[in-house]
């Protein structure tokens, strides 16, 4: 397993606020330095992959490419049991060119119809990429069930219409920390962490 050294800058490959505002929380305690991808510029590249890991590979591997840095990306979404995993990783795109989440969310609770079964997850891949093409990826999940009307505006995506398992709360009333105690990144995260820093 390859490892991040502290005197490696590391490059976040995402252009989404809420991930990268996540991502920069979780790594603040180790000491890396961070650049995002958005900051230098780099364009965002066509996710075509069928699965997260596939395109969290993509994203990282062309972060890595362009810099000459290890990159650090991040492809997650929102799955409903209901919808046969859906909108799954097409998360991002069923809000939209305008990225409107309200839009998102009426459409999953639509889709959803009548039905008494309310499971659903999110997922995240953690990919890791050096300049060489050497990767290392890790999956987190975390399951809950859907909640409508959404509630909370303190997250992000499908973050309000989300209850974890054991929570009273959905994701957008949490408090970042708590969210980040539980979450799907926040589990890749600490695998991402245990093999690859330090
Ligand atoms: P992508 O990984 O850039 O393709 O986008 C994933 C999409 O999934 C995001 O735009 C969000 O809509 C959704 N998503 C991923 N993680 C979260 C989360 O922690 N909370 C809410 N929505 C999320």
């Amino acid at each position: 397993m390859r490892k991040i050294t502290s005197a490696e800058k590391l490059v976040l490959a995402s252009h989404n606020q809420g991930k990268l505002r996540e991502i920069e929380a979780l790594l603040r305690p180790h000491g890396v330095d961070v650049v995002s991808a958005g900051t230098l510029g780099l364009p965002e590249p066509v996710e075509d992959a069928p699965d997260f890991a596939g395109n969290a590979r993509i994203k990282a591997l062309a972060a890595a490419t362009a810099t000459g840095l290890p990159a650090l990306s991040d492809d997650s979404g929102f799955c409903v049991a209901a919808l046969n995993g859906d909108p799954g990783v097409l998360s991002a795109r069923w809000a939209g060119e305008t990225k409107d989440f309200g839009a998102a969310m009426a459409l999953v609770h639509e889709r959803m119809g009548e039905t008494t079964d309310k499971r659903a997850w999110f997922v995240a891949a953690l990919c890791l990429a050096w300049p060489d093409g050497h990767t290392e990826t890790f999956l987190g999940r975390i399951d809950g069930v859907v909640v409508w009307p959404p509630r909370g505006g303190k997250g992000f995506g499908y973050d309000p219409m989300f209850q974890a398992d054991g929570a009273s709360v959905t994701f957008g009333e949490m408090d970042p920390a708590e969210k980040h105690a539980i979450s799907h990144r926040a589990r890749a995260f600490a695998q991402v962490l245990a093999a690859c820093f330090g």
